[in-house]
């Protein structure tokens, strides 16, 4: 099943977006057990993204196949120490205060932290993330903090079937990349697109997308 989902994922994504981009799937793993994180990584998934401090850290030592880990889920600044060293690019750097103390704990360890900031594209009280509007702040407050890298953004869509709004919201988000992009030579990924909207977000220009029920099915909470 998985090893199928992966294979099939692959000989359907496009190689490259609209922008002739190569595109990167991250595996969203929230809930997974290793067996099936490492049956993924057989099956050619290079990257894979935790959600919850405490399974990345379960976990860490027995996926086999050195995939890239990254982090893309909510993160309290007393949990950074546990992330830190051992993360390939933190999708969801959505406030200031977390980007200052990831600064700060990487400059202790000499390391330069790798981020995305994490917009909040649909307005959504639920979600976290820089104000779209605010994007020019929330760029100019944190680029200047040592031992971080930004090279790009992340978005999340709102649930909504309707295309439109989808697209919309997704090009948005793209020329908010491009204009930061315009000036900062390490911006190079526009982290958006899940399961259920992938194919809109590539179309409008992202070039990461991070997948979990397309690679593993329907999520099993209770497990
Ligand atoms: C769970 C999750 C995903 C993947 O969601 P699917 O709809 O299962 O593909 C992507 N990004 C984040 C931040 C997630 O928490």
């Amino acid at each position: 099943m998985i090893e199928e989902n992966v294979k099939k994922l692959f000989s359907q994504l496009p190689e490259k977006n609209a922008f002739g981009e190569k595109i990167t799937v991250v595996a969203a793993v929230k809930t997974q057990t290793t067996e099936d994180i490492n049956r993924a990584v057989k099956a050619g998934i290079t990257d894979i993204g935790d959600n919850h401090v405490q399974e990345f850290r379960d976990k860490y030592d027995l996926i086999e196949g050195s995939p890239k880990r990254h982090f893309i889920g909510h993160l309290q600044t007393n949990k950074i120490k546990y992330l830190l060293g051992r993360t390939e690019l933190y999708h969801s750097i959505d406030r200031f205060s977390l980007a200052e103390e990831l600064s700060k704990k990487s400059v202790a360890k000499e390391i330069t932290s790798r981020i995305l900031l994490q917009f909040n594209i649909g307005n959504e009280e639920t979600k976290g993330g820089f104000e779209t509007d605010e994007y020019k702040t929330a760029y100019n407050s944190i680029k200047n903090l040592p031992a971080l890298q930004i090279e790009g953004i992340m978005a999340m869509l709102p649930y909504t079937d309707d295309k439109v709004v989808l697209m919309r919201l997704a090009q948005k988000t793209r020329r908010i990349y491009d204009e930061l992009r315009e000036k900062d030579e390490n911006f190079k990924y526009l982290s958006m697109g899940m399961s259920g909207d992938y194919e809109i977000c590539i179309e409008a220009g992202s070039n990461m997308i991070r997948l979990g029920t397309s690679i593993f099915g329907a999520r099993n909470y209770k497990k």
